[in-house]
């Protein structure tokens, strides 16, 4: 579908552009299900059709989304996607994550809620949720290396920046939707300075809005609390990789990815796809639950503006799912029904058509749905300025140096000491974080990868980017399998590094 082809109200003066990315696999069929719906609502919006994922990867474009997507999203600065495939030898990356970042949209939020005609355990309960997930940071920043032929290491990035726009994100759109908790959800408790500065900006600003209830839990209680009692959470806010399982988690508890949708947040462009991927095996078959990118469709209806159209066409989802004369395979196999005579997605997407108009019976619209959820009405002030840095007082301490070696830790050390010269102690050597010398426990194992911490022997404790340097020097000359340096620092009195295991 193009602008030419598409129902053409684009031709009215308050047409909306939205690009749109058809996607891989099942993407297309969802994708012109939506538009469909959207077009039989009566909502003008001028489609701008690009591409991104498997073909473009497979013409020789690594990066999975060609400049002229680019551009178009630069011009509309709204997207309804399908998913994107990252096929294997193509590129390393993948388009969805490129398309995120490029464009920083760095909240990705998932609403779960009951819906009627999908049965699940907690039918009843009132489920009603939305997963407010970092989207640019943490794991998803992509460092990684291989330290050694048998060492990989990711770099989990959590920055304050990064923390404060998340943390104000989901704040203000509890306010927003007269919703009245949000938890943190960390691992704060094992990675204390990443996942700790999420949940200590998260502390800082819960006290900007007093009518909320804030609370942390550790993500894995999260887990465990969300299987056992899921109408108890109302806004979760969590660091990227946290997000990514518990929204699943939370798509899983109101009737799986067919209903799951998502909207991806930036201050500038925003993104709407379905949570769910390419379904390859379901491809060209119209047989594919379209609800999800529909939903998705709805946030984006929201977000540019078209209240009265979503609120319609979300009812009528609500409807035809409450009503189960069309039913979707996937549906059809949850409640028990036939299978073979399931409704095809074209089916489904007529059905919803039909029933634009009506109310669902059973299902209370919620007061909040009349706003729109994706934007964020207060500008945030965020506490990155360069005097804030100024005004931080920063001790250099010693260094950790990553080393790659088959010598065991009790003839490393001793050799090590040897090199330390005046102004270093050799603190510790550890292997995958754990003490290995001195003071090993016998059955600790480790592997051809030290981290070797040198501190300053001065009773200051302090050293120099000199000192460092030459002492740098000195070990790479007994060691060239050092392959990583990292600098100790305190920050106003406060330790900016952890303690090895067993320290
Ligand atoms: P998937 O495409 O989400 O499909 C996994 C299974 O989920 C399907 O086989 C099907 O289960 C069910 N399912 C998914 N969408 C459904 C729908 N609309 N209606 C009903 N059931 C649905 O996951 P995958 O097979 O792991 O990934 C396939 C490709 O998609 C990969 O290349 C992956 O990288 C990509 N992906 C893209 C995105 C994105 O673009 N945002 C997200 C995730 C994955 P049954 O087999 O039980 O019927």
């Amino acid at each position: 579908m193009n602008q030419e082809t598409s129902h053409n109200v684009a031709g009215q003066s308050r047409a909306t552009p939205v690009t749109v990315i058809p996607g891989d696999g099942v993407g297309p069929e969802i994708v012109r299900s939506a538009q469909r719906i959207i077009e039989a609502a009566g909502v003008p919006i001028v489609w701008e059709e690009a591409v991104a994922g498997a073909e473009v990867f497979r013409r020789g474009d690594s990066s999975g989304v060609p400049q002229a997507t680019r551009d178009s999203i630069e011009r509309t600065r709204v997207v309804l996607k399908g998913p994107l495939e990252t096929p294997v030898g193509f590129g390393e990356k993948s388009a969805n994550v490129t398309l995120r970042k490029l464009f920083e949209t760095y909240a990705n939020v998932r609403p779960a809620r009951e819906l009627p005609g999908v049965p699940t355990r907690y039918a009843g309960e009132g489920v009603d949720m939305v997963i407010v997930r970092e989207n640019i940071e943490d794991l998803y920043a992509g460092i990684e290396h291989m330290q050694t032929p048998d060492v990989a290491q990711g770099l989990k990035i959590i920055s304050r920046k990064g923390s404060e726009k998340i943390i104000r994100y989901a704040f203000e759109l509890a306010r927003r939707e007269g919703r009245t908790k949000v938890t943190c959800a960390t691992k704060a408790n094992i990675m204390k300075l990443t996942e700790g500065l999420f949940k200590r900006v998260f502390e800082e600003m819960a006290p900007e809005y007093p009518e909320i209830h804030a609370e942390h839990l550790i993500i894995d209680n999260v887990a465990h609390q969300m299987a056992k009692d899921p109408a108890q959470f109302d806004v979760v806010v969590t660091t990227n990789l946290n997000g990514d399982i518990i929204s699943d988690l939370a798509s899983g508890l109101v009737g799986g990815l067919g209903f799951a949708s998502s909207g991806n947040y930036g201050d500038d462009v925003a993104i709407f796809e379905a949570v769910h991927g390419s379904a390859p095996k379901y491809a060209g078959k119209d047989v594919i639950n379209p609800t999800a990118l529909v939903l998705s469709s709805v946030l984006m209806l929201r977000h540019i503006g078209h209240e009265a159209a979503a609120a319609s066409i979300e009812d009528a989802v609500l409807c035809t799912l409450e009503e189960g004369h069309a039913v979707t395979q996937d549906l059809a196999r949850q409640v028990g029904g036939d299978v073979e005579h399931a409704a095809s997605t074209t089916g489904f997407t007529d059905a919803i058509i039909a029933n634009l108009g009506r109310r669902p019976t059973t299902v209370p619209r919620p007061a909040r749905s009349e706003r729109p959820s994706g934007e964020v009405a207060a500008r945030p002030r965020w506490s990155y300025a360069p005097e804030r840095y100024a005004a931080i007082d920063e001790v250099l301490v010693g260094a950790d140096i990553f080393i790659e070696s088959d010598d065991v830790p009790s003839v490393m050390g001793p050799r090590l000491a040897s090199v330390l010269g005046d102004r270093f102690r050799l603190l510790f050597i550890s292997s995958r974080g754990t003490v290995a010398y001195p003071g090993a426990a016998p059955v600790t194992d480790h592997v051809r990868h030290f981290r070797c911490r040198f501190v300053a022997a001065s009773a200051d404790g302090e050293v120099t980017d000199e000192d460092l340097r030459s002492l740098l020097g000195r070990v790479a000359g007994m060691y060239p399998g050092w392959n990583h340096v990292e600098k100790l620092r305190r920050f106003d009195g406060e330790d900016g590094f952890t303690k090895a295991q067993g320290q």
